[in-house]
């Protein structure tokens, strides 16, 4: 079937991050590409990134930060986060800056990145907002797309080419994978991640923030360890330091592991003879000994739970106190997707090509982005796979 008819070379489905950088490159090249995206606007989820900054990639790239390095591989080592950069600035007119080792655009916000995004993708793509994509059906010509309007009626949609750019259904998102799963493609287990870590142990100080090594045991050998802010609630523990915990938690538990504990140090560059010395040396009480060290409300409540009662000299507890600083809790249950950044399982990555991104069943049928069982630490990782396995997708055609 020639050009010029109904058909169009590409559909890409879902206008995030994946789908909109991707239909952007193809039509670079001269194809005719239609973006069918079920939100009332392109690229939602992207504005909410970073806490509206948008931390697009990290210089730190590998297949290590991701939990199918032999997958991701091929992708990363052609899209690297210079890559991204190049794209930013030549592509989308938008200049970017290294913040410790975490990629931002160089305004700061996220609205600057999806503005242009949407500028450049009205501009040379047709793109159609609040059509959801139903059922993908293979067709002689190539793929035909049933989709729902705005106002709920069907609404047909031909392509030589299909980019599968759903996403996940992590905060914002929708679930869209039975649409591949209709066609026989496997989907893995699906576990929120990037969100805060289940426990009860902090009740009472919902909203106390301290800085912490933490270090995540699962069923007793240790999976991972970082330092950063951590924000105490009543059911979680989250901030910074759990977020980036929560990737090996999901990880982890997909594999089959059950028992979970998190070890926080609160004083992770003191040794004990230090410490020691400083908490004999207070003229308080214990308790009073310890608030110097971490938040009032936090001391008391770890003093209460190692039965240190007021009064007590801080030479006689010790032991007790030094438990304090470092506490051991129980990490158990599962955050809600709502929660979550991202979703750790999706589209069954042995099913595709790294190289082309392409099915290794179904030619010119293509999957990029979160859909797929790719998932990366927090910190750029997640949206730098969005852009590499977009850019890769689209490398049959164009290239960055
Ligand atoms: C609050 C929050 C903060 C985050 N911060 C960061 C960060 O700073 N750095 C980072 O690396 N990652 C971050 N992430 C993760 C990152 O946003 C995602 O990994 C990334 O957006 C995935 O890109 P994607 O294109 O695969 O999916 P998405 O960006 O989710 O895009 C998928 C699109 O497809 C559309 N869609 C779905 N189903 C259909 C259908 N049936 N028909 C038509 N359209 C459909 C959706 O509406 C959506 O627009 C954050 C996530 C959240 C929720």
């Amino acid at each position: 079937m020639g050009k010029g008819t109904d058909v169009k070379d590409y559909i890409v489905i879902g206008a995030g991050a994946s789908g909109a950088m991707c239909a952007i490159l193809l039509a670079r090249n001269g194809k005719d590409v239609l973006v069918l995206e079920g939100g009332a606007r392109a690229c939602a989820k992207l504005a909410a990134t970073g806490n509206g900054r948008c931390n697009a990639s990290n210089v730190e790239i590998s297949p290590s930060r991701y939990n199918v390095p032999e997958f991701v591989a091929p992708v990363l080592s052609r899209f690297t986060a210079e890559s991204l950069r190049s794209c930013f600035a030549d592509l989308l007119g938008v200049a970017t800056r290294e913040v410790d080792g975490r990629i931002y655009p160089y305004g700061n916000n996220s609205g600057c990145v999806v503005n242009a995004l949407i500028a450049r993708l009205s501009q040379c793509c047709e793109l159609k907002v609040s059509v959801r994509a139903k059922r993908i059906v293979r067709a002689p010509f190539g793929y035909e797309v049933v989709a729902s309007d705005a106002d709920g009626g069907d609404v047909r949609f031909r392509c030589r080419k299909l980019v599968f750019a759903c996403g996940s259904n992590a905060t914002m998102g929708f679930d869209s994978l039975s649409l591949m799963s209709d066609l026989g493609y496997r989907v893995t287990e699906r576990v929120p991640s990037i969100a805060p870590l289940p426990t009860r142990a902090f009740r009472g100080v919902s909203g106390v923030r301290a800085y912490a090594r933490g270090t995540l045991f699962a069923d007793g050998g240790e999976i991972s360890t970082r330092y950063g802010e951590v924000l105490f609630r009543d059911d979680a523990v989250s901030g910074m330091l759990a977020m980036e915990l929560s990737s090996a938690y999901a990880r982890a538990l997909r594999n089959g592991a059950r028992a979970f504990s998190l070890v926080l140090d609160f004083v992770p560059d003191i040794p004990d003879d230090k410490i020691d010395g400083i908490l004999c040396s207070s003229a308080c009480d214990a308790r009073g000994a310890l608030i110097g060290f971490v938040p009032r409300a936090l001391g008391e409540k770890l003093a209460a739970a190692a039965g240190i009662e007021s009064g007590a000299r801080a030479a006689d507890r010790l032991d007790d106190l030094r438990r304090c600083l470092r506490p051991e809790i129980t990490i158990e249950g599962l955050p809600s997707f709502k929660q979550a950044q991202v979703v750790c399982g999706g589209l069954d990555t042995s099913q595709f090509s790294p190289k082309t991104m392409m099915s290794l069943r179904d030619e010119g049928l293509f999957a990029i982005g979160e859909a797929l069982d790719v998932d990366g630490d927090c910190g750029g990782f997640n949206l730098h796979w969005a852009w590499a396995s977009a850019a890769v997708c689209a490398s049959e055609e164009a290239s960055c």
